[in-house]
Protein backbone atom coordinates (compact mmCIF):
# COMPACT_ATOMS: atom_id res chain seq x y z
CA UNK A 1 0.00 0.00 0.00
CA UNK A 2 1.72 2.88 -0.91
CA UNK A 3 1.80 6.03 1.16
CA UNK A 4 -1.08 7.57 3.02
CA UNK A 5 -1.99 10.09 5.44
CA UNK A 6 -4.91 10.95 7.89
CA UNK A 7 -6.14 14.53 7.30
CA UNK A 8 -8.09 16.65 9.73
CA UNK A 9 -9.69 18.29 6.78
CA UNK A 10 -11.39 15.31 5.72
CA UNK A 11 -11.33 13.20 8.67
CA UNK A 12 -9.85 10.29 6.62
CA UNK A 13 -6.90 9.00 5.48
CA UNK A 14 -6.31 9.39 1.84
CA UNK A 15 -3.20 8.02 -0.38
CA UNK A 16 -0.58 10.97 -0.46
CA UNK A 17 1.53 12.20 -3.30
CA UNK A 18 2.60 16.15 -4.12
CA UNK A 19 0.46 18.23 -6.65
CA UNK A 20 3.27 19.31 -8.31
CA UNK A 21 6.83 18.13 -9.65
CA UNK A 22 8.03 15.51 -6.81
CA UNK A 23 8.93 18.54 -4.33
CA UNK A 24 6.15 18.43 -0.84
CA UNK A 25 5.59 22.05 -0.23
CA UNK A 26 5.28 22.07 3.54
CA UNK A 27 4.94 24.96 5.93
CA UNK A 28 4.68 23.76 9.89
CA UNK A 29 3.83 26.24 12.70
CA UNK A 30 7.30 26.87 14.49
CA UNK A 31 8.20 28.21 18.04
CA UNK A 32 7.11 31.31 20.21
CA UNK A 33 10.49 32.41 21.43
CA UNK A 34 9.20 33.92 24.85
CA UNK A 35 11.10 30.89 26.74
CA UNK A 36 12.52 27.58 25.96
CA UNK A 37 10.04 25.10 24.31
CA UNK A 38 9.43 22.05 26.67
CA UNK A 39 9.70 18.29 25.58
CA UNK A 40 5.72 18.56 24.76
CA UNK A 41 6.53 21.25 21.96
CA UNK A 42 9.35 19.07 20.38
CA UNK A 43 6.88 16.19 20.20
CA UNK A 44 5.47 18.37 17.57
CA UNK A 45 8.56 19.19 16.32
CA UNK A 46 9.97 15.44 16.36
CA UNK A 47 6.65 14.75 14.21
CA UNK A 48 7.70 17.54 11.79
CA UNK A 49 11.17 16.05 11.64
CA UNK A 50 10.11 12.25 11.21
CA UNK A 51 7.47 13.21 8.27
CA UNK A 52 10.30 14.95 6.55
CA UNK A 53 12.25 12.08 6.53
CA UNK A 54 9.68 9.03 5.68
CA UNK A 55 8.71 12.00 2.81
CA UNK A 56 11.99 12.16 1.50
CA UNK A 57 12.74 7.95 1.75
CA UNK A 58 9.86 7.83 -0.10
CA UNK A 59 11.51 9.27 -3.11
CA UNK A 60 10.11 12.86 -2.80
CA UNK A 61 12.20 16.35 -2.39
CA UNK A 62 11.07 19.08 0.39
CA UNK A 63 10.19 22.51 0.41
CA UNK A 64 9.69 23.04 3.96
CA UNK A 65 8.97 26.37 5.70
CA UNK A 66 8.92 26.67 9.67
CA UNK A 67 8.00 29.86 10.88
CA UNK A 68 9.51 31.57 14.33
CA UNK A 69 7.34 33.70 15.85
CA UNK A 70 9.22 36.45 17.30
CA UNK A 71 6.81 38.85 17.77
CA UNK A 72 3.88 38.45 20.10
CA UNK A 73 1.81 39.44 23.19
CA UNK A 74 4.08 37.56 25.60
CA UNK A 75 7.15 38.28 23.84
CA UNK A 76 6.40 42.59 24.26
CA UNK A 77 5.49 41.76 27.82
CA UNK A 78 8.54 40.27 28.92
CA UNK A 79 11.22 42.20 26.51
CA UNK A 80 9.64 45.53 27.85
CA UNK A 81 9.85 43.82 31.58
CA UNK A 82 13.58 43.37 30.96
CA UNK A 83 14.05 45.91 29.36
CA UNK A 84 15.60 45.04 26.26
CA UNK A 85 14.73 45.41 22.45
CA UNK A 86 12.33 42.57 20.96
CA UNK A 87 15.64 41.40 19.02
CA UNK A 88 17.64 41.00 22.10
CA UNK A 89 14.64 39.65 23.91
CA UNK A 90 13.90 37.20 21.18
CA UNK A 91 17.75 36.14 19.95
CA UNK A 92 18.78 33.94 22.70
CA UNK A 93 15.68 31.91 22.78
CA UNK A 94 15.84 31.23 18.95
CA UNK A 95 19.00 30.49 19.12
CA UNK A 96 18.32 27.95 22.26
CA UNK A 97 15.47 26.65 20.15
CA UNK A 98 18.10 25.46 17.09
CA UNK A 99 20.56 24.19 20.11
CA UNK A 100 17.66 21.92 21.34
CA UNK A 101 16.80 20.99 17.63
CA UNK A 102 20.68 20.16 16.96
CA UNK A 103 20.52 17.74 19.99
CA UNK A 104 17.35 16.56 18.90
CA UNK A 105 18.78 15.58 15.53
CA UNK A 106 16.22 17.42 13.54
CA UNK A 107 16.69 18.81 10.07
CA UNK A 108 16.93 22.31 9.19
CA UNK A 109 13.77 22.98 7.16
CA UNK A 110 14.64 24.97 3.62
CA UNK A 111 13.11 27.96 5.08
CA UNK A 112 13.36 29.34 8.63
CA UNK A 113 11.16 32.43 8.69
CA UNK A 114 11.18 35.30 11.30
CA UNK A 115 7.71 36.72 11.14
CA UNK A 116 9.43 40.42 11.93
CA UNK A 117 11.41 39.62 8.47
CA UNK A 118 8.04 39.35 6.79
CA UNK A 119 5.87 42.62 8.33
CA UNK A 120 5.71 44.69 5.08
CA UNK A 121 4.29 41.66 2.90
CA UNK A 122 1.66 40.99 5.95
CA UNK A 123 0.82 44.37 5.62
CA UNK A 124 0.21 43.91 2.11
CA UNK A 125 -2.06 41.14 2.83
CA UNK A 126 -4.10 42.88 5.43
CA UNK A 127 -4.62 45.26 3.01
CA UNK A 128 -5.47 43.00 0.10
CA UNK A 129 -8.46 41.67 2.41
CA UNK A 130 -9.59 45.04 3.22
CA UNK A 131 -9.56 45.31 -0.80
CA UNK A 132 -11.73 42.26 -0.60
CA UNK A 133 -14.26 43.23 1.94
CA UNK A 134 -12.93 40.67 4.43
CA UNK A 135 -11.83 43.23 7.46
CA UNK A 136 -13.07 45.94 9.13
CA UNK A 137 -11.62 48.55 11.68
CA UNK A 138 -11.91 49.45 15.26
CA UNK A 139 -9.81 51.82 17.54
CA UNK A 140 -7.24 51.32 14.69
CA UNK A 141 -7.32 47.70 15.18
CA UNK A 142 -8.14 45.64 11.87
CA UNK A 143 -10.13 42.33 12.14
CA UNK A 144 -11.02 39.84 9.86
CA UNK A 145 -15.22 39.34 9.79
CA UNK A 146 -15.35 35.60 10.18
CA UNK A 147 -19.12 36.07 9.08
CA UNK A 148 -17.78 36.91 5.44
CA UNK A 149 -15.74 33.37 4.73
CA UNK A 150 -18.69 30.87 4.83
CA UNK A 151 -16.70 27.71 5.60
CA UNK A 152 -15.24 28.83 8.73
CA UNK A 153 -15.25 26.04 10.81
CA UNK A 154 -14.55 23.37 7.84
CA UNK A 155 -11.14 22.37 9.61
CA UNK A 156 -12.57 21.93 13.40
CA UNK A 157 -15.42 20.80 12.33
CA UNK A 158 -17.71 23.42 14.04
CA UNK A 159 -20.74 24.93 13.30
CA UNK A 160 -20.11 28.73 13.38
CA UNK A 161 -22.95 29.61 11.58
CA UNK A 162 -25.09 30.96 14.94
CA UNK A 163 -21.65 32.58 16.25
CA UNK A 164 -22.57 36.37 17.70
CA UNK A 165 -22.22 38.87 14.85
CA UNK A 166 -19.40 41.36 15.36
CA UNK A 167 -17.94 39.47 18.49
CA UNK A 168 -14.36 40.21 18.47
CA UNK A 169 -11.01 39.43 20.39
CA UNK A 170 -7.85 40.65 20.53
CA UNK A 171 -5.24 38.27 21.42
CA UNK A 172 -3.90 36.03 19.33
CA UNK A 173 -5.32 32.61 21.08
CA UNK A 174 -8.46 31.46 22.40
CA UNK A 175 -10.57 27.99 24.14
CA UNK A 176 -13.58 28.96 23.48
CA UNK A 177 -15.69 26.90 20.91
CA UNK A 178 -17.47 30.15 19.63
CA UNK A 179 -15.82 31.98 17.12
CA UNK A 180 -15.11 35.30 17.22
CA UNK A 181 -13.76 38.28 14.46
CA UNK A 182 -9.79 37.81 14.85
CA UNK A 183 -6.93 40.35 14.69
CA UNK A 184 -5.11 40.76 11.91
CA UNK A 185 -3.26 43.96 12.75
CA UNK A 186 -3.32 45.21 16.24
CA UNK A 187 -3.12 48.99 17.17
CA UNK A 188 0.03 49.84 19.11
CA UNK A 189 -0.27 50.28 22.56
CA UNK A 190 1.53 53.24 25.12
CA UNK A 191 5.23 52.31 25.24
CA UNK A 192 4.84 49.01 22.43
CA UNK A 193 7.02 48.35 19.68
CA UNK A 194 5.15 48.96 16.16
CA UNK A 195 6.36 49.00 12.53
CA UNK A 196 4.86 51.73 10.10
CA UNK A 197 2.81 50.48 7.47
CA UNK A 198 0.46 50.69 4.10
CA UNK A 199 -2.25 49.68 7.08
CA UNK A 200 -0.96 52.24 9.88
CA UNK A 201 1.12 51.44 12.67
CA UNK A 202 0.85 48.48 15.10
CA UNK A 203 2.00 45.04 14.34
CA UNK A 204 0.47 41.79 13.27
CA UNK A 205 -1.95 38.87 14.57
CA UNK A 206 -0.33 35.52 14.75
CA UNK A 207 -2.18 33.72 12.05
CA UNK A 208 -1.79 35.94 9.35
CA UNK A 209 2.09 35.63 9.97
CA UNK A 210 1.65 32.04 9.09
CA UNK A 211 -0.42 32.33 5.69
CA UNK A 212 1.61 35.32 4.18
CA UNK A 213 4.83 33.61 4.95
CA UNK A 214 3.33 29.71 3.66
CA UNK A 215 2.50 31.38 0.50
CA UNK A 216 5.49 33.75 -0.06
CA UNK A 217 7.67 30.64 -0.42
CA UNK A 218 5.36 27.93 -1.14
CA UNK A 219 2.29 29.16 -3.34
CA UNK A 220 -1.26 29.46 -2.94
CA UNK A 221 -2.04 25.72 -1.83
CA UNK A 222 0.61 23.82 0.10
CA UNK A 223 0.74 19.89 0.11
CA UNK A 224 1.05 19.54 3.95
CA UNK A 225 0.30 21.98 6.88
CA UNK A 226 0.95 20.87 9.91
CA UNK A 227 1.19 21.39 13.30
CA UNK A 228 -0.19 20.84 17.21
CA UNK A 229 -3.46 19.50 17.72
CA UNK A 230 -3.95 22.85 19.80
CA UNK A 231 -3.25 24.50 16.95
CA UNK A 232 -6.99 23.47 14.63
CA UNK A 233 -8.87 26.19 16.41
CA UNK A 234 -8.63 28.82 16.38
CA UNK A 235 -4.84 28.65 14.34
CA UNK A 236 -5.62 26.84 11.26
CA UNK A 237 -9.07 27.78 10.65
CA UNK A 238 -7.72 31.29 10.56
CA UNK A 239 -4.91 30.44 8.49
CA UNK A 240 -7.57 29.34 6.07
CA UNK A 241 -10.22 31.77 6.55
CA UNK A 242 -7.00 34.42 5.19
CA UNK A 243 -5.30 32.45 2.97
CA UNK A 244 -8.69 31.11 1.29
CA UNK A 245 -10.20 34.61 0.96
CA UNK A 246 -7.13 36.18 -0.58
CA UNK A 247 -6.22 33.44 -3.07
CA UNK A 248 -9.72 31.90 -3.44
CA UNK A 249 -7.89 28.88 -3.80
CA UNK A 250 -7.55 25.89 -1.42
CA UNK A 251 -4.60 26.51 1.35
CA UNK A 252 -3.48 23.10 1.99
CA UNK A 253 -4.10 19.89 0.64
CA UNK A 254 -3.35 18.09 3.85
CA UNK A 255 -4.07 19.46 7.57
CA UNK A 256 -1.93 17.28 10.37
CA UNK A 257 -2.01 17.39 13.85
CA UNK A 258 -0.08 15.43 16.39
CA UNK A 259 -1.58 14.73 19.21
CA UNK A 260 -0.27 16.04 22.77
CA UNK A 261 2.44 15.37 25.71
CA UNK A 262 0.97 14.25 28.86
CA UNK A 263 2.05 14.92 32.20
CA UNK A 264 -0.72 12.96 34.50
CA UNK A 265 -3.06 13.01 31.71
CA UNK A 266 -3.00 16.56 31.30
CA UNK A 267 -1.05 18.80 28.72
CA UNK A 268 2.38 19.25 29.09
CA UNK A 269 2.27 23.04 29.11
CA UNK A 270 3.78 26.14 30.34
CA UNK A 271 0.63 27.60 31.61
CA UNK A 272 0.44 24.33 34.02
CA UNK A 273 3.76 24.32 34.83
CA UNK A 274 4.18 20.44 34.59
CA UNK A 275 6.71 21.03 31.68
CA UNK A 276 10.31 19.61 30.99
CA UNK A 277 12.58 21.71 29.23
CA UNK A 278 14.92 19.66 27.32
CA UNK A 279 17.85 20.81 29.35
CA UNK A 280 15.89 19.56 32.48
CA UNK A 281 15.91 16.10 31.16
CA UNK A 282 19.90 16.30 30.05
CA UNK A 283 20.98 17.93 33.23
CA UNK A 284 19.15 14.52 34.73
CA UNK A 285 21.72 12.47 32.76
CA UNK A 286 19.38 11.11 29.74
CA UNK A 287 20.70 11.49 26.38
CA UNK A 288 18.69 13.76 23.88
CA UNK A 289 18.37 10.57 21.74
CA UNK A 290 16.79 8.94 24.38
CA UNK A 291 14.15 11.52 24.19
CA UNK A 292 13.59 11.60 19.96
CA UNK A 293 13.78 7.90 20.80
CA UNK A 294 10.76 8.51 23.57
CA UNK A 295 8.96 11.12 21.62
CA UNK A 296 8.61 8.78 18.55
CA UNK A 297 7.24 5.66 20.15
CA UNK A 298 4.14 6.55 20.28
CA UNK A 299 2.32 7.08 16.68
CA UNK A 300 1.44 11.18 16.50
CA UNK A 301 -2.17 11.16 16.27
CA UNK A 302 -2.44 9.24 19.68
CA UNK A 303 -1.47 10.91 23.24
CA UNK A 304 1.58 10.19 24.89
CA UNK A 305 1.97 10.15 28.49
CA UNK A 306 5.60 11.49 29.87
CA UNK A 307 7.31 9.67 32.56
CA UNK A 308 10.63 9.04 33.43
CA UNK A 309 10.06 5.27 33.60
CA UNK A 310 9.31 5.61 29.50
CA UNK A 311 12.70 7.54 29.25
CA UNK A 312 14.17 5.01 31.20
CA UNK A 313 12.84 2.20 28.89
CA UNK A 314 13.92 4.54 25.79
CA UNK A 315 17.34 4.55 26.55
CA UNK A 316 17.05 0.84 27.12
CA UNK A 317 15.60 0.45 23.81
CA UNK A 318 18.23 2.33 22.26
CA UNK A 319 20.57 0.65 24.28
CA UNK A 320 19.60 -3.06 22.83
CA UNK A 321 19.69 -1.43 19.40
CA UNK A 322 23.74 -0.52 19.81
CA UNK A 323 24.22 -3.89 21.70
CA UNK A 324 22.38 -5.84 18.05
CA UNK A 325 24.67 -3.26 16.02
CA UNK A 326 27.86 -4.04 17.78
CA UNK A 327 27.45 -7.46 17.83
CA UNK A 328 26.77 -7.57 13.65
CA UNK A 329 30.56 -5.64 13.59
CA UNK A 330 32.25 -7.29 15.61
CA UNK A 331 31.34 -11.32 16.01
CA UNK A 332 32.51 -13.66 13.80
CA UNK A 333 29.48 -15.85 11.73
CA UNK A 334 29.91 -18.84 9.85
CA UNK A 335 30.86 -18.89 6.38
CA UNK A 336 27.59 -19.11 3.79
CA UNK A 337 23.80 -17.28 3.81
CA UNK A 338 20.94 -18.79 5.35
CA UNK A 339 17.77 -18.49 2.83
CA UNK A 340 15.55 -18.37 5.52
CA UNK A 341 17.02 -15.48 7.59
CA UNK A 342 17.39 -13.52 3.93
CA UNK A 343 13.58 -13.50 3.10
CA UNK A 344 13.33 -12.74 7.17
CA UNK A 345 14.96 -9.76 6.39
CA UNK A 346 13.15 -8.73 3.03
CA UNK A 347 9.86 -9.55 5.09
CA UNK A 348 11.25 -6.93 7.98
CA UNK A 349 11.90 -3.95 5.66
CA UNK A 350 8.42 -4.69 3.94
CA UNK A 351 6.94 -4.09 7.82
CA UNK A 352 8.70 -1.23 8.41
CA UNK A 353 7.90 0.54 4.87
CA UNK A 354 4.34 -0.43 5.69
CA UNK A 355 4.14 0.71 8.96
CA UNK A 356 5.40 4.07 7.95
CA UNK A 357 3.34 4.67 4.62
CA UNK A 358 0.53 4.03 7.19
CA UNK A 359 0.15 7.38 8.38
CA UNK A 360 3.41 7.05 10.31
CA UNK A 361 2.94 4.46 12.50
CA UNK A 362 6.01 4.31 14.27
CA UNK A 363 5.19 1.97 16.71
CA UNK A 364 4.44 -0.59 14.20
CA UNK A 365 7.60 0.41 12.91
CA UNK A 366 9.96 -0.32 15.61
CA UNK A 367 7.54 -3.46 16.80
CA UNK A 368 9.35 -4.81 13.26
CA UNK A 369 12.88 -3.47 14.00
CA UNK A 370 12.47 -5.42 17.71
CA UNK A 371 10.86 -8.07 16.74
CA UNK A 372 14.01 -8.81 13.98
CA UNK A 373 16.71 -8.14 16.27
CA UNK A 374 14.85 -10.95 18.77
CA UNK A 375 14.73 -13.40 15.86
CA UNK A 376 18.31 -12.61 14.88
CA UNK A 377 20.03 -12.45 17.82
CA UNK A 378 18.25 -16.05 18.56
CA UNK A 379 19.11 -17.32 15.53
CA UNK A 380 22.97 -15.69 16.31
CA UNK A 381 22.88 -17.95 19.74
CA UNK A 382 21.70 -20.84 17.98
CA UNK A 383 24.66 -20.54 15.61
CA UNK A 384 22.33 -20.25 12.07
CA UNK A 385 23.20 -16.86 11.48
CA UNK A 386 25.77 -16.57 8.55
CA UNK A 387 28.30 -14.23 7.64
CA UNK A 388 26.26 -14.13 4.34
CA UNK A 389 23.08 -12.31 6.42
CA UNK A 390 25.52 -9.64 8.15
CA UNK A 391 24.92 -6.87 4.95
CA UNK A 392 21.18 -7.55 5.07
CA UNK A 393 20.71 -6.83 8.96
CA UNK A 394 23.07 -4.10 8.68
CA UNK A 395 20.99 -2.29 5.99
CA UNK A 396 17.57 -2.62 7.55
CA UNK A 397 19.14 -1.44 11.19
CA UNK A 398 20.88 1.53 9.18
CA UNK A 399 17.66 2.22 7.17
CA UNK A 400 15.43 2.51 10.38
CA UNK A 401 18.46 5.14 11.96
CA UNK A 402 17.88 7.36 8.78
CA UNK A 403 14.64 7.64 10.03
CA UNK A 404 14.91 7.49 14.03
CA UNK A 405 18.07 8.70 13.85
CA UNK A 406 19.09 7.53 17.61
CA UNK A 407 22.20 4.81 17.16
CA UNK A 408 24.64 7.49 17.04
CA UNK A 409 25.68 8.35 20.51
CA UNK A 410 25.23 12.20 20.91
CA UNK A 411 29.05 13.90 21.10
CA UNK A 412 28.51 15.49 24.31
CA UNK A 413 27.23 11.82 25.69
CA UNK A 414 30.03 11.75 27.71
CA UNK A 415 27.67 11.26 29.95
CA UNK A 416 28.19 6.93 31.55
CA UNK A 417 28.29 7.42 34.77
CA UNK A 418 32.06 6.18 36.33
CA UNK A 419 30.60 3.92 38.12
CA UNK A 420 29.13 2.28 35.28
CA UNK A 421 32.47 2.55 33.09
CA UNK A 422 34.55 0.89 36.21
CA UNK A 423 32.18 -2.22 36.02
CA UNK A 424 32.12 -2.27 32.22
CA UNK A 425 35.47 -2.55 32.53
CA UNK A 426 35.93 -5.05 35.14
CA UNK A 427 33.73 -7.38 33.16
CA UNK A 428 36.02 -6.55 30.11
CA UNK A 429 38.89 -7.64 32.43
CA UNK A 430 37.40 -11.17 33.50
CA UNK A 431 35.51 -11.69 30.28
CA UNK A 432 39.53 -11.63 29.39
CA UNK A 433 40.75 -14.09 31.81
CA UNK A 434 38.00 -16.44 30.56
CA UNK A 435 39.22 -15.89 26.85
CA UNK A 436 36.17 -14.69 25.60
CA UNK A 437 37.40 -12.15 23.49
CA UNK A 438 33.99 -11.24 21.79
CA UNK A 439 32.75 -10.19 25.31
CA UNK A 440 36.01 -8.40 25.85
CA UNK A 441 36.18 -6.79 22.13
CA UNK A 442 32.10 -5.45 22.71
CA UNK A 443 33.01 -4.03 25.86
CA UNK A 444 35.57 -2.01 24.42
CA UNK A 445 34.00 -1.05 21.37
CA UNK A 446 30.72 -0.12 23.60
CA UNK A 447 33.24 1.96 25.71
CA UNK A 448 34.67 3.41 22.80
CA UNK A 449 30.82 4.54 21.47
CA UNK A 450 30.56 6.31 24.93
CA UNK A 451 33.90 8.37 24.31
CA UNK A 452 35.67 5.89 26.59
CA UNK A 453 39.27 5.00 25.76
CA UNK A 454 40.70 1.91 27.39
CA UNK A 455 44.29 1.27 28.25
CA UNK A 456 46.00 -2.00 29.05
CA UNK A 457 49.29 -1.29 31.63
CA UNK A 458 51.28 -3.61 33.84
CA UNK A 459 49.24 -2.38 36.68
CA UNK A 460 45.69 -3.03 34.91
CA UNK A 461 43.15 -1.22 32.92
CA UNK A 462 42.91 2.60 32.84
CA UNK A 463 40.31 4.37 31.11
CA UNK A 464 39.56 8.22 30.74
CA UNK A 465 37.39 10.21 28.66
CA UNK A 466 38.10 11.15 24.94
P1 LIG B 1 4.26 27.44 20.83
O1 LIG B 1 5.74 27.69 20.98
O2 LIG B 1 3.50 27.58 22.08
O3 LIG B 1 3.69 28.28 19.69
O4 LIG B 1 4.08 25.90 20.42
C1 LIG B 1 4.87 25.28 19.45
C2 LIG B 1 4.26 23.98 19.01
O5 LIG B 1 4.23 23.01 20.08
C3 LIG B 1 2.83 24.08 18.51
O6 LIG B 1 2.74 23.33 17.30
C4 LIG B 1 2.01 23.45 19.62
O7 LIG B 1 0.83 22.89 19.13
C5 LIG B 1 2.95 22.39 20.14
N1 LIG B 1 2.67 21.95 21.51
C6 LIG B 1 2.50 22.71 22.63
N2 LIG B 1 2.30 21.95 23.72
C7 LIG B 1 2.36 20.65 23.31
C8 LIG B 1 2.23 19.38 23.98
N3 LIG B 1 2.04 19.26 25.29
N4 LIG B 1 2.34 18.27 23.22
C9 LIG B 1 2.56 18.36 21.88
N5 LIG B 1 2.70 19.52 21.20
C10 LIG B 1 2.59 20.65 21.90
ZN1 LIG C 1 0.98 28.88 12.26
Amino acid sequence: MALRFYNTLTLDVKPFAPARDNTVRMYTCGPTVYDYAHIGNFRSFVFFDLLRKWLRASGFQLDHVMNITDIDDKIIRNAVAKKQSLAEYTASYTQAFFDDCKLLRLETPEHVARATEHIPQMARAIRELEEKGFTYESEGSIYFRIASFPEYGKLSHNDFSGNRAGARVDVDTYEKDDARDFVLWKAPKEGEPFWNTEVGKGRPGWHIECSVMAIEFLGETLDIHAGGIDLTFPHHENEIAQSESLTGKPFARFWMHAEFLLVEGQKMSKSLGNFFTLRDILEKGYAPETVRYLLTSVPYRKSLNFTFEGLKSAATAIERLRNYQLRLDTARFSAGSNEVLERRTAEANRQFTDALDDDLNTAEALAAVFEYVRETNAAMDAGLFTSGNVEGAKAFLNRFDSIFDVLKPSEKANALPDADIEALVKERTDAKKARNFARSDEIRNRLSAEGVLLEDTKDGVRWKRK
